[in-house]
């Protein structure tokens, strides 16, 4: 069984509960974001547990020292290994938890990667900072390292930000309801189309009339039309890989001949 599946217990579904270990030496620059919205929310239910360790607090030496000069010279301090190394083994010991290095270098993080960490009863994020952290922990301590980009952050707090809030809304329970993320964009393979609510006409523009018809398939075969239409105009590439069913590809001839019309699609 997964481990993150909905377990039932004595007639009663029980969520399932994922817990996150932290590593930083910038603790607090998680408490905006973790202490709002839906991760609050889904803290104070039980259903997701954060945990922020100080790397500093296990420094070796008086000074606390956790970063140094870096060997051969060069700019910047890099992150020494016995703090990091400490931080971890005492609070991961052997539970064979993935440890996720946020790195510039890693591979990039994507929904796909969500939706799998999303899987596992724990996971740890640790924080580099400054020019990075000592290869040693890279080799020998970290399990995987995820990029959230081709850019450099002046630290890994705020990637694994988005990365917790992007798996969260996977672990069941957080977002309420049952469908949860499944309909969003990049879940299902497409993005998502264009959604409104009331007014029914805002200044001179009107909500399509098909979503206020009540007609449940015809909102569905509109919505995935739409879903097409924007993938297609801004993400052809998401459609390359996508096995397309006959309605799918009937609609796509819609688009194209709607497009080479001078009304809007719908
Ligand atoms: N010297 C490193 C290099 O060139 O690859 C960059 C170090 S960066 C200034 C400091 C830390 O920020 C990294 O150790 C990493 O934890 C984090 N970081 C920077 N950019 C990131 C990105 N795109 N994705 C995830 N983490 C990132």
């Amino acid at each position: 069984m997964q481990a993150n599946a909905l377990i039932m217990k004595e007639g009663m579904i029980e969520l399932p509960k994922m817990r996150i270990d932290i590593f930083t030496l910038f603790p607090a620059m998680f408490l905006g974001p973790l202490q709002e919205s839906i991760l609050k929310r889904a803290q104070q239910r039980g259903t997701l547990s954060i945990i922020l360790h100080q790397i500093r607090d296990y420094a070796l030496d008086r000074h606390q020292m956790t970063d140094d000069l870096p060997y051969g010279g060069g700019q910047g301090m890099v992150m020494k290994p016995e703090p990091i190394f400490g931080a971890i083994r005492s609070t991961i010991g052997t539970t064979g938890t993935p440890i996720i290095l946020l790195s510039p270098q890693g591979r990039t993080f994507t929904q796909a990667i969500a939706q799998e960490l999303a899987q596992q009863p724990r996971i740890a994020f640790l924080c580099g900072h400054y020019e990075g952290v000592d290869e040693r922990v890279r080799q020998h301590l970290v399990t995987e390292e995820l990029s959230i980009g081709d850019y450099v952050l002046t630290g890994g707090e705020l990637a694994a930000m988005v990365i917790v809030d992007a798996v969260a809304r996977f672990i069941p329970g957080v977002l309420g309801a049952a469908s949860g993320a499944h309909d969003d964009s990049y879940t299902s393979g497409l993005l998502e189309g264009p959604q409104y609510t009331r007014p029914a006409i805002f200044e001179d523009w009107s909500v399509p009339e098909v979503l206020r018809s009540g007609n449940h398939a015809k909102i569905a075969r509109w919505q995935r039309k739409m879903s097409l239409k924007r993938t297609l105009e801004r993400r052809p590439d998401l459609l390359a890989g996508e096995a397309l069913s006959p309605q799918d590809q009937q609609l796509l001839e819609e688009i194209q001949q709607d497009l080479g019309e001078p009304d809007e699609v719908g």
